[in-house]
């Protein structure tokens, strides 16, 4: 293959990891010298040194709100050295769904360099196991609208800054993993429009493909609920040469037509498989026989994607994709045979300088079942890469070559093992508290724990939960947690109101069992939104800037995110309280 040995990159990570300590300070020290120039470095009086201990007695830990000036001031036209010594040529948005609103964030070369190493890195793990040749990959991917700051930067998603550049391709070849779908696809201002198109280059390809890809789980299952609505017309597509007119932007017509002729016998043998498929089950092998697996970010916020993402994988192993941020990458996933709820992220000690803060159990029992949340976690002085401890939980903290210093990610990661000398990460959380009242605390974990338990109930009806999130409502006196539950179908009132019941008592911080049985919090409300609901959310975010590829749907709706919690309070076409603390 061009350019690229399996076994040169698996060697070069083995080298990188063996060396962790030595090739962090030397990565500081390279961050610190390119930098110099700095005016950030400057304001802390660094006086030049290069070295951890001073750098960590100079530079304070801070947070995405304490740079937001500094990225304001290189967003609006300011080419003095801010916060880096080379410029930074664009301006990348995060998701914004964790916190309601996108943070701007510096994008630089290294950016691409570093997730072209990633990708590399992991492939070579992949492959090692599931060798792949020649071929396509359905990729489920999406460019976000491109804005210019008001100092003329182009300012997007960190994915279309990664998809926008010449290496992105170079790699994806080099991986195996070339889109079968045009860049007029990827790069087309309407996401239904672009994933319908997607579907039809798959199966143009069919034969081809060897890997099913997203960037999050999210889209993959995204991509599949919407095959099962049209099918049948991107059969009649297949069948009779022409793209469906529900594609309207000319530039992404002209280069799918290119690629389609009628083909009767590809759309029989489509239409034969789909027709035999008891409820989609194994769709992706059925459709894509040379699949090997199935790829996208499957940890996290994923989770609650992987039921039906095994439902259309079938007989096909899922593999979660590595660990990163629109901040930078932290992690490769170089154990691809592990379920994805059990996936690990080696961390590449060249990409920057990491440290991670203790989250301590504080002492006595925290919960009514003993277990604390990661919530109520002390903190303790930060360690190094090499230095943390297999088993125990810390907050990540970046320090990297786009001008970031020791910049806390406010993700929760417990060490898995090491790998050679570095560590390997089990993503938990986002650190943020998402419901809290009063004394109660309770993270995107424990809600998801809380739907999983109750989720169970609906499994007995044959009914799943689509998508979900969470409000907190103190319109009253006395506040309560609201769940919003999109269902695959109708639910009878009496399943919905055990439903209601299993969650309210699957939040078992201390916190909220005694408030709630002390009546300090009220009872738990479970509210149904229809079908589609979510949709309408994933749409309003694209809509502000926001891309397919990185959404994530926010676990929580505070009053300021007002239009999403509209769309949500609009829709809802059953309540239910629960009766859990009053029987
Ligand atoms: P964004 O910058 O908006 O794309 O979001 C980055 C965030 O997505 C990270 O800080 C994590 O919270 C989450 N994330 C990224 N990669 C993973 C992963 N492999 N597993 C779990 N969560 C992830």
């Amino acid at each position: 293959m061009r350019g690229f040995s399996h076994a040169s990159v698996i060697n070069e990570f083995e080298a990188l990891t063996k060396d962790a300590g030595r090739l962090q300070r030397e990565t500081l020290r390279e961050i610190l010298e390119q930098n110099g120039e700095a005016e950030y470095l400057h304001n802390f009086d660094l006086g030049g040194r290069t070295d951890p201990d001073s750098f960590k007695a100079c530079i304070p830990l801070v947070t995405h709100s304490d740079l937001e000036p500094y990225i304001q001031r290189i967003a609006d036209g300011d080419t003095s050295p801010v916060l880096t010594g080379k410029p930074i040529t664009s301006i990348s948005l995060s998701s914004g769904t964790t916190q309601g609103k996108p943070k701007l964030l510096p994008f630089n070369d290294a950016l691409i360099h570093s997730t072209m190493q990633i990708y590399r890195t992991s492939f070579a793990f992949r492959n090692r196991e599931y060798p792949i040749g020649n071929g396509k990959a359905l990729q489920f991917i999406y460019s976000s609208k491109q804005a210019k700051t008001k100092g003329g930067l182009t300012a997007t998603t960190a994915t279309t800054n990664v998809y926008r550049s010449e290496q992105f391709k170079h790699t994806m070849k080099d991986i195996r993993s070339q889109c079968c779908s045009p860049d007029e696809v990827i790069f087309g201002p309407d996401f239904q429009q672009s994933l319908y198109c997607h579907l039809l280059c798959g199966l143009i390809y069919s034969d081809e493909v060897q890997i099913v890809s997203s960037t999050f789980a999210h889209s993959l299952v995204h991509a599949f609920r919407t095959f099962e609505q049209a099918w049948e017309e991107l059969c009649t597509d297949i069948r009779e040469g022409v793209l469906s007119s529900r594609i309207t932007v000319p530039s992404m017509r002209a280069a799918v037509s290119k690629l389609l002729n009628p083909n009767p016998g590809l759309a029989d043998s489509i239409h034969n498989k789909c027709s035999r498929l008891s409820n989609w089950y194994g769709v992706i092998p059925a459709l894509w026989p040379n699949a090997k697996y199935v790829y996208g970010i499957m940890t996290g916020s994923m989770e609650p994607y992987l039921n039906k993402l095994r439902h259309y994988a079938g007989s096909l192993p899922l593999m979660s994709a590595d660990y990163g941020s629109s901040e930078g990458w932290i992690g490769a996933n170089v154990n691809p045979s592990l379920p994805p709820e059990m996936a690990t992220f080696a961390v590449l000690p060249n990409l920057g300088y990491y440290e991670f803060i203790p989250l301590e159990k504080p002492e006595g029992p925290e919960t009514e079942n003993g277990t604390a949340s990661t919530i109520h976690y002390v903190e303790a002085e930060p360690e190094g890469l090499t230095e943390v401890e297999v088993g125990k939980q810390y907050e990540v903290v970046v320090t990297n070559f786009t001008g970031l210093y020791r910049y806390r990610l406010g993700d929760i990661v417990r060490i898995a093992g090491f790998r050679n000398s570095t560590p390997e990460l089990q993503f938990v959380c986002r650190r943020s508290l998402m419901l809290s009242i009063n004394i109660d605390k309770n993270t995107e974990k424990d809600l998801q724990l809380a739907v999983e338990a109750a989720a169970k109930l609906l499994a007995e009806e044959n009914l799943e939960v689509v998508d979900f999130t969470s409000h907190v409502d103190t319109s009253t006196e006395t506040g309560h947690y609201v769940v919003f539950w999109e269902l695959s179908s109708d639910a009878a009132e009496e399943v919905l109101r055990s439903c209601c019941n299993c969650l309210d008592l699957s939040f078992v911080d201390a916190g909220y069992v005694g408030s709630r049985k002390a009546g300090a919090i009220g009872a738990l409300e479970l509210r149904v939104v229809p079908r589609g609901t979510f949709q309408k959310i994933s749409d309003h975010y694209i809509r502000l800037g926001g891309a397919m590829s990185q959404f994530k749907t926010p676990r929580c709706v505070g009053l300021s995110n007002t239009e999403v919690l509209q769309i949500l309070c609009r829709n809802v076409t059953a309540s239910y309280f629960s009766t859990a603390y009053s029987m």
